[in-house]
C-alpha cells in the first residue's frame, strides 16, 4: 500500500478527532470515523452538504462559518473553541482548527478541518473551577470569621476592663478613706458591706465572662443538688441590699420550702443578675419587690422594679448575647449585655425559663421559673 493510501486509512480511522475536508465553498468532501462519532452523521449523510450545519443556528445566520473560512483563506488557518451542534441537535464544546490547503501554484483547493470534542474536559474544568472557587470562598469565610472573632474579642476586652474599673474605683476610694481614718468607726461595717457588694458585682462580671466562654466551648457543666430556692434568694438579697440607692426592698416570700434540684451557685447567680438589673435600671430608686412561690409544678422568683421599663420592640434583644438595649439610659448605666443571655441559657438547661413583663417608664418584672424538685 502506498504511503499516501496508508495515511488516508489512518486519518479515516482516527476516532478521537473529526478530521475532514471541505471544498473551497465549505461543502464536506471527506469524513472520518472520529467525525461520525463526534457529530453523529454517517459519511453518506453529510458529504456534499455545507459545514454550517455544524454550527448553532445563531452563528450560521450570522455567517460565522463563512467568516472562519475567509480567515483561514487569508491567514492560512483559523482556530477556536466554541459550541457546535451534533446531528441529534445536542451541543458540544469543540476545539476547531481549519487549515487552507493550497496546491503548488498557490491555488486554494480545499480546507482541512480538525475538530475535537472538549465537552467533558470543559465540564471537568468547570467542576475544578467551582471546587477552587468553593475552597477560596471557604477560606474567605474563615478569614472573615477570624477577623470578626478578633474584633469581638477586642471589643469584649475593652468592655470588660471598663466594667471592672467602675467598681474598682469605688473600692479604691473607700479603701483610701479607711486608710486615712476619714470614715467614722461606727460606719465601717456599712462601708464593709458596700465594699462586699461591689466585689460581688465584680464577681458577677467575671463569672459572666467565664460562663460565656464555657458556653461557647460547650464546657458548661451543671452540678446537681437539692436546695431551698428561698435561701438562695435570701443570700443574694443580703449581698445586694447595700447597693440600693433610694430603693426599698419588699419581700413576699413563700412560707413553705421551694425545693429545686440543680446547680445552686448558678441559680443564685441568676437571682443576683435579676436583682443587680432591678437596681441598675431604676436609677430613680423606688420599690424592688422580690416574690418567691409555687405555680403548678414549678417554683419561681420574681424581681419587680419601678425603673425605666422596656419598650415592646426591645424585648426580643433582652436575652441575646451582648444584647444591651439601645436606650438613652444605657449610655450611662454600665453593663455587658451578657447577664440575661446567660440567665436564660442556664434556666433553660434546668428545664426552667425566664420571662419578663414590662412597659416603658413603668418598671419591669423578671421571673425565673424552675421545675419543683420531688
Ligand atoms: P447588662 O449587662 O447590659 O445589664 P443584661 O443582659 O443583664 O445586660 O440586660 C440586657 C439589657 O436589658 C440591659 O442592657 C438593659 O437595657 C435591659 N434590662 C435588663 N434588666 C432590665 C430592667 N430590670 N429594667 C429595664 N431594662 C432592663
Amino acid at each position: 500500500m502506498a504511503l499516501g493510501d496508508q495515511f488516508a486509512l489512518f486519518v479515516s480511522s482516527v476516532v478521537d478527532y473529526a478530521i475532514f475536508m471541505l471544498d473551497p465553498a465549505g461543502n464536506v468532501v471527506t469524513w472520518n470515523e472520529g467525525a461520525q462519532r463526534i457529530k453523529g452523521y454517517k459519511a453518506d449523510e453529510i458529504i456534499g452538504r455545507h459545514f454550517s450545519l455544524f454550527y448553532p443556528v445563531e452563528d450560521a445566520r450570522n455567517r460565522k462559518p463563512d467568516w472562519e473560512l475567509e480567515v483561514a483563506r487569508r491567514e492560512g488557518h483559523y482556530a477556536e473553541e466554541g459550541w457546535r451542534i451534533r446531528k441529534d441537535g445536542t451541543r458540544f464544546w469543540a476545539s476547531v482548527v481549519i487549515t487552507a490547503v493550497r496546491d503548488e501554484t498557490g491555488r486554494l483547493r480545499a480546507f482541512g478541518k480538525v475538530t475535537r470534542d472538549l465537552t467533558e474536559r470543559r465540564k471537568q474544568d468547570a467542576r475544578r473551577h467551582a471546587e477552587r472557587e468553593a475552597e477560596a470562598q471557604r477560606l474567605r469565610d474563615h478569614a472573615a470569621s477570624m477577623a470578626e472573632l478578633e474584633r469581638a474579642k477586642t471589643e469584649f476586652l475593652n468592655l470588660a476592663s471598663h466594667e471592672l474599673r467602675g467598681p474598682l474605683t469605688v473600692i479604691r476610694g473607700y479603701n483610701s478613706m479607711l486608710e486615712d481614718g476619714s470614715i467614722p468607726p461606727d460606719q465601717v461595717p456599712a462601708v464593709a458591706r458596700l465594699l462586699e457588694a461591689k466585689l460581688a458585682q465584680m464577681d458577677l462580671l467575671i463569672e459572666q465572662m467565664l460562663e460565656t466562654a464555657r458556653l461557647e466551648h460547650n464546657r458548661l457543666e451543671l452540678s446537681r443538688e437539692k436546695f431551698d430556692l428561698r435561701w438562695a434568694v435570701q443570700e443574694q438579697l443580703d449581698i445586694f441590699r447595700p447597693l440600693s440607692q433610694g430603693h426599698h426592698f419588699v419581700i413576699k416570700g413563700a412560707h413553705e420550702p421551694l425545693l429545686v434540684e440543680g446547680d445552686r451557685t448558678r441559680i443564685a447567680t441568676i437571682v443576683a443578675n435579676l436583682m443587680d438589673n432591678a437596681l441598675k435600671y431604676s436609677p430613680g430608686g423606688g420599690e424592688v419587690c422580690i416574690t418567691t412561690g409555687r405555680l403548678g409544678g414549678d417554683v419561681f422568683v420574681g424581681v419587680r422594679d419601678e425603673g425605666i421599663g422596656i419598650a415592646p420592640e426591645h424585648k426580643p434583644i433582652l436575652f441575646t448575647r451582648f444584647g444591651r438595649l439601645p436606650t438613652e439610659e444605657n449610655v450611662s448605666i454600665a453593663g455587658t449585655g451578657l447577664g440575661l443571655f446567660l440567665c436564660k441559657e442556664i434556666a433553660v438547661r434546668h428545664g426552667g425559663n425566664i420571662t419578663v413583663k414590662s412597659s416603658l417608664g413603668a418598671g419591669s418584672e423578671f421571673t425565673l421559673t424552675l421545675p419543683s424538685a420531688r
